[in-house]
């Protein structure tokens, strides 16, 4: 079983607790072994023993209260970093962290070009002024919580997912060609369409329109987006409830 030194880990409180304990102990007999030679054989072990007992009684609580402090600022650092990235209504990321990690990937596999492949989607919910209208505010971020998970139940782990807009999500799929990204579209689709959403007791279908954009090269952030988006575009044009993915350098070079 491998240890867990992580700084929020109990295990990097323990360790550091008996390194720093055992230089405590080294420190004090190296420094009284200058005055071993003066003494004899029973004051030299009282010596010792006090080198040696003495840093471990005042070390041990002093190193065990700051590294559990600092334990405790890693784990409130954590969560800190968790709540900045985390959309609050549907708990998926939020824009910011969506489009940081997505940028992130798309500057890596520039430097190594063959791995370089992946799409991104734009989920953005249909005439979703009606559903706020007619159910109110509330119903409608129920809706918008439904949605998400929704998505994220149609993922696989590489893959993330971020709230990019009002009604509006963003999915990143790393290592995935036009034709898996176009299937967990279609997949997505399907299932928003029959989630079950009961506001006031009557179901009321759910539906959105994806656009999708692929790469086999490496592309800007910006330029997929805006690719995607255009798919979403035409997408709504042809009447909502549909996705649509073409490969973004194509669209890149065409448009
Ligand atoms: P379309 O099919 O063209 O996308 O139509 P739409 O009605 O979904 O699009 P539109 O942009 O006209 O309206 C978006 C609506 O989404 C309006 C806005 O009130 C709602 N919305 C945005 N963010 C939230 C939210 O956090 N909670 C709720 N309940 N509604 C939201
Ligand atoms: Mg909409
Ligand atoms: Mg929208």
């Amino acid at each position: 079983m491998k240890l867990d030194l992580s700084p929020q880990s109990w295990g990097r409180v323990i360790v550091s607790t008996v390194a720093g304990t055992a230089l405590c102990v080294a420190v004090a007999l190296f420094v009284d072994s200058f005055n071993f030679a003066d003494m004899d054989q029973a004051a030299r072990l009282r010596a010792i023993a006090t080198d040696v007992f003495v840093p471990i009684i005042l070390a041990v609580p002093l190193l065990l209260f700051f590294t559990g402090k600092l334990r405790e600022l890693a784990i409130a650092h954590q969560q800190l970093t968790l709540y900045a990235s985390t959309d609050s209504l549907t708990q998926v990321m939020n824009r910011a962290a969506f489009s940081t990690l997505v940028d992130a990937y798309l500057s890596s596999v520039r430097e190594h070009e063959e791995t370089a492949r992946g799409a991104l989607l734009i989920i953005d919910a249909d005439n979703f002024k009606s559903v706020n209208d007619r159910y109110g505010h509330d119903r409608g971020d129920e809706a918008l919580r439904l949605i998400a998970q929704t998505i994220k139940g149609a993922l696989r782990g590489p893959d993330i997912v971020g709230r990019i807009g009002g009604e509006e999500f963003g999915v990143f799929l790393p290592g995935s060609d036009m034709q898996q990204a176009a299937s967990v579209a279609e997949r997505i689709r399907v299932a928003v369409s029959s989630a079950e959403f009961n506001p006031s007791g009557e179901q009321r279908q759910l539906t959105v329109s994806v656009g999708g954009a692929s790469f086999d090269r490496c592309i800007p952030f910006t330029e997929l987006y805006r690719v995607a988006d255009q798919r979403l575009y035409a997408a709504k044009d042809q009447g909502r409830n549909r996705s649509l993915v073409a490969p973004a350098t194509v669209y890149a070079t065409a448009a």
